[in-house]
């Protein structure tokens, strides 16, 4: 009998609910056309958990999603919540989930797909074929170091102040996952810092080199300065596979890396933690000015549930399907919206996933 693979969708808040919508179709896909089966719960999150439960993640959800341990979710916010209190905003319940899970590895893959290639603001040529993974740290450094304020220092001037830190193990296992995941790519990473003026970055330069030797010498590993890697992304991008980084680059950078395609309806992400926790979701927001309307793209999220496949459920088989059919649809020219281009045609959320599965069938006729 088929393993039950448990999922917790999250669908959350704007257009959340629209592209999760078309996950779901998707596994009853796969259940249908091939080996894996779901147990699938649902709860809510954010703006819509507050409208719920008074909160933007109950200790009832928390516990279901780490029972559940693989969790889809949409995206959270909106004007109708930017009134409440900072601690229990939407956002709030978000935060808390990546921080009870633990969830320390962030992934933020960016890859140009041949057929959205003009929608990057760099010349085809620079980006053709890119496809980098950002591993950014997402649980310690300066956002979260003690101690953190603002202070009165007297003649009415005040000290604003943050604290970078980072410890061996904390380096250690961001460490892991990146060295692990280029084994299963290009084989190279760039380790990036600003060890020349950061004693946190000398730290994290010298643990990360003493885990390559000990473990992963066969990956290949160059150290980059931060600022220089911001740099090379604009003037050489594909020189990179797997970039590792601590918590504020990994931020700016992953940003960065993602506008190279241009395109944020199409960005996922995925963010690891211990006891083989993941948490799937695009890079998007809720999408206020158009939830509702059926014009929300649904493959960020699409491709966020392709990831849960690879790294949650450990098939790349059926990853590697859901993906080449995205790309299937991007060729035939079917666009939502926000990707759209002159001679393509443009259709709704709803249809996009239909385009998606219709792709996923054809695949399975080619090849019979
Ligand atoms: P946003 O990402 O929601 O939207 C930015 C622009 O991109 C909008 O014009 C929107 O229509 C468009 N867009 C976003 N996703 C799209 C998709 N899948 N298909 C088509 N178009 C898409 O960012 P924002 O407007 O700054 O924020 C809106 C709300 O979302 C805020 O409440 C914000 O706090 C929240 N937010 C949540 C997350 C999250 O849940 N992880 C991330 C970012 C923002």
């Amino acid at each position: 009998m088929a393993v039950k693979h448990k999922l917790m969708i999250l669908p959350g808040d704007g257009i959340g609910p629209e592209v999760t919508a078309e996950v779901k179709k998707l596994t009853g896909w796969l259940e249908s056309n091939s080996d894996i089966s779901f147990e699938i719960e649902e709860d809510e999150i954010g703006g819509a958990a507050i409208d719920k439960y008074g909160v933007p993640l109950s200790d009832e959800t928390l516990k279901k999603c780490a029972d559940m341990g693989t969790i889809l979710m949409g995206a959270v916010g909106g004007p109708k919540w930017d009134d409440i209190d900072y601690n229990i905003r939407p956002e709030a319940g978000l935060l808390k989930l990546r921080k009870e899970l633990d969830l320390f590895a962030n992934l933020r893959p960016a890859i140009v797909f041949d057929a959205l290639i003009d929608a990057s603001t760099l010349k085809p040529e620079i980006v053709k074929g890119l496809d980098i993974l950002i591993v950014r740290e997402l649980t310690g450094g300066v956002y979260f170091g003690e101690p953190r304020g603002i202070e009165d220092i007297g003649n009415g001037e005040r000290r604003g102040f943050n604290t970078q830190v980072y410890t061996t193990p904390e380096i250690r296992r961001v460490g892991c996952v990146a060295f692990e995941l280029a084994r299963k790519r290009g084989n190279k990473i760039h380790s990036c810092e600003k060890a020349n003026v950061m004693e946190s970055g000398k730290l994290w330069r010298e643990e990360i080199t003493k885990l390559h030797q000990e473990h992963y010498s066969d990956v290949e590993l160059i150290h980059m300065y931060a600022d220089n890697c911001a740099m090379q992304l604009l003037r050489n991008p594909s020189q990179f596979d797997v970039i590792v980084t601590d918590n504020l680059f990994g931020d700016i950078l992953s940003d960065e890396a993602a506008m190279l395609t241009g395109s944020l309806g199409m960005l996922p992400s995925a963010s690891l933690g211990g006891d083989d926790k993941g948490l799937y979701e695009p890079v998007h927001g809720s999408a206020p000015d158009i939830a509702g309307q059926g014009k929300a793209n649904p493959l960020a999220t699409i491709l966020s549930f392709a990831m849960a496949l690879r790294y949650s459920f450990e098939r790349s088989d059926l990853a590697d399907r859901v993906e080449h059919a995205a790309q299937d649809v991007l060729t035939q020219e079917l666009r939502t919206a926000d990707i759209m281009a002159v001679g393509c045609t443009e259709i709704s959320t709803n249809a996009m996933g239909d385009a998606v599965i219709g792709a996923l069938d054809k695949a399975i006729a080619e090849a019979a």
